[in-house]
Order: structure tokens, then sequence, then C-alpha cells
């Protein structure tokens, strides 16, 4: 099977965007929060079958890892209590598609971030997302300012409280930021990626798996800017006197297949170990229409996969075998129902 391990709800019915637009009114005006608005099952239904369902359908894939719109998490808003009622209503309405949709949706989480506030606090929402909503994973942001990088580098022990409950839970983490409040970062084209290359060379510099070896980090968007230039981090783990990627950092880190163009994941799996790639699309979101050049939509990632020089045994771990191994929790919920 195929297992796109990057999806987010960008089409939830509309009611969701709306409540949040009033949510942040309220805040701002020093009001309280007017209630979560009514969304009708069939409402759910229509915004994920004529969209994410109908494309991976049509591209061939069995199953999305599907958390909420990354760009609307928006931890820099609001504070830590606005924050903490958006993330349940988001999760919320994944767990409602993920019922829906049983075989072809698992859920990730989003958590109540804000900044300057510990990531202990987003510990039980991420508890409850995995043992009440039966989340698999969750995106962990490591810049909730939005692009102002406040927070401590993901090596700092400040983190640590959450690292082991990701791996009591035994449940990977996406390092995925937010919408960018920094006018000097496009938040899809600039702060996604210097987020997922800063956060690569932070795990260089520090010894984060070797204090906690049974921790797994997913980060997307191809690695950022990590593969292409791949012998610059070589190179630097050998001068800052780290031990070499493949022991000190690829153990447990994995890049998806979130790159938009063939000559892009043929760079990706010459470069990277296929056991560190996971299939994934971040459809529908990110790069939208259809590329002039081939006819096909930029974020269609299985053509590239497909098209990609490597073993079918590579190919299969990068389409399923690899995505069981770094969540186990769907590993689990798979072969619960046979598959
Ligand atoms: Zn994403």
């Amino acid at each position: 099977m195929i297992i796109d391990c990057h999806g987010h709800y960008t089409t939830a019915p509309p009611q969701h965007a709306a409540w949040r637009e009033a949510q942040l009114a309220a805040y701002d005006a020093g009001r309280p929060a007017p209630p979560y608005p009514a969304i009708s099952d069939d409402e759910v239904r229509e915004s994920i079958e004529g969209n994410q369902l109908r494309l991976l359908t049509e591209r061939g894939a069995d199953l999305t890892l599907f958390s909420p719109r990354a760009s609307a998490m928006g931890h820099h808003l609001g504070d830590e209590a606005v924050s903490q009622v958006w993330a349940r209503a988001c999760n919320d309405l994944i767990k409602r598609v993920t019922d829906l949709f049983p075989g072809h949706f698992a859920g990730v989480g989003m958590l109540p971030q804000s900044p300057g506030v510990p990531i202990a606090n987003s510990v039980p929402e991420l508890e409850r997302c995995v043992l009440e909503l039966g989340f698999v994973a969750c995106n962990l942001n490591p810049d909730p300012s939005g692009g102002h990088w406040t927070s401590p580098p993901l090596t700092d022990e400040a983190w640590f409280p959450f690292y082991e409950k990701l791996i009591e839970l035994d449940v990977p983490a996406m390092v995925h930021v937010s919408a960018s409040s920094n006018r000097n970062f496009h938040a899809i084209g600039a702060h996604y990626l210097n987020a997922d290359t800063t956060a690569f060379m932070q795990l260089v510099q520090g010894d984060l798996f070797g204090r906690f070896p049974g921790l797994r980090l997913v980060i997307p968007h191809g690695g950022g800017a990590v593969p292409y230039h791949w012998g610059r981090y070589r190179g630097l783990a050998a001068m800052l006197g780290q031990p070499p990627l493949d022991q000190h950092v690829m153990g447990n880190v994995f890049f998806d297949t979130c790159v938009y163009h063939q000559p892009g994941i043929d760079l990706l799996v010459g470069v990277i170990d296929p056991e560190n790639i996971l299939f994934g699309s971040e459809m529908i979101g990110a790069v939208r229409g259809i590329d002039p050049e081939t006819g096909f939509h930029f974020d269609d990632t299985r053509r590239y996969v497909d098209g990609a020089g490597v073993s079918d045994a590579a190919r299969a771990l990068i389409y399923e075998g690899n995505a069981r191994r770094v969540y186990p929790r769907l590993d689990a919920q798979l072969k619960a129902r046979g598959r």
C-alpha cells in the first residue's frame, strides 16, 4: 500500500475558519469566544470526498496521515488559552474525518503551543490525541513565534518533557512550523524550508538522540535544503567533532518526499538512504496547480517517486515500510484491519 505521511485538512468546512476569526476577534476585544459552530457529518464528508480523497484515489495512494492545516495553527496569535481551545477544535475535526474515512485517513495532532509557554503544557493535548482520539503522531512547531525564533533550539532541555512523552507514547513528531508573522519570510516558500533546515542543523550541533535514542522526528518538505547541501552538513559534523551523520542523526530523522519536481526527488533518493525517506505530498496544500512543463500537479509526488531510479525494495520502503516502522501506532491500526 501507499501511505502519504503528510496531509493537512486545508478544506475544512468554512464555519471552522470563520470561528477561528471570531475567536481571535473576541480575544482582541477582551470578550469570551463564541461557541464553536455546528458542522454536520455531511459537510465534513463533502469537504473530503471532493478533495483529498478524490486526489488520493486518483493518484493511487491508500492512506494519508492527516493533521490540521499547518499554516492555520497560528501559535503566535492570541495566548496559551486561545491556542488550547483552537488545538482541541482542530484535532476534534480531524478525529471526525478519521471516523468517517477510517481506511483512508489516520490522525496527526496539532499542539496548543504559544510563545514563551513551556512545551510541557502541550503534553495533555498530545496524550488526548493519542490515547483518546487514536492519533498516530503530532506536529511539533520549533518556532511558535511565527518566524522570530524566540524559542530555544530543539536540542535544549526545555523541549525534553515533550520528547519523553513522545517516547512513552511511541509516536513520532513532524517538525512543522505554522504561518509566518515576519514579512521577510513567505510562509511556505521560505519559513517552512528555513525551519526544516534549521531544525536539522540544530540536531547536528547537539546530541539529542544520544540522550533520546527512541525519539523519531520527521523533517518535512524533503528536509528543506539539507539533502541538496548534504556535503556541507557532513563536513560541519566533522568540524564540530560530531560522529558521522548516519550515526549521529539519521537513525532518528526522516525526510518526506514533498519536493515538487523530478530532479528534486532524484537528488533526495540519491543522497539520503531510502530507509530515511517517507512518501508525502502535502496535498492539498502548499503548492496547488499544474506544472505546465509536465501537465501534472506539482504536488503529485507519486509520479516522481515512481520515476526515481531506486530499487523496488527501496520504493516499497518509501511508500509503506518506513511509515509502518516510524509510526508504530499506524502499523498496529492497519494490522488490526488486516492490512
Ligand atoms: Zn505541511
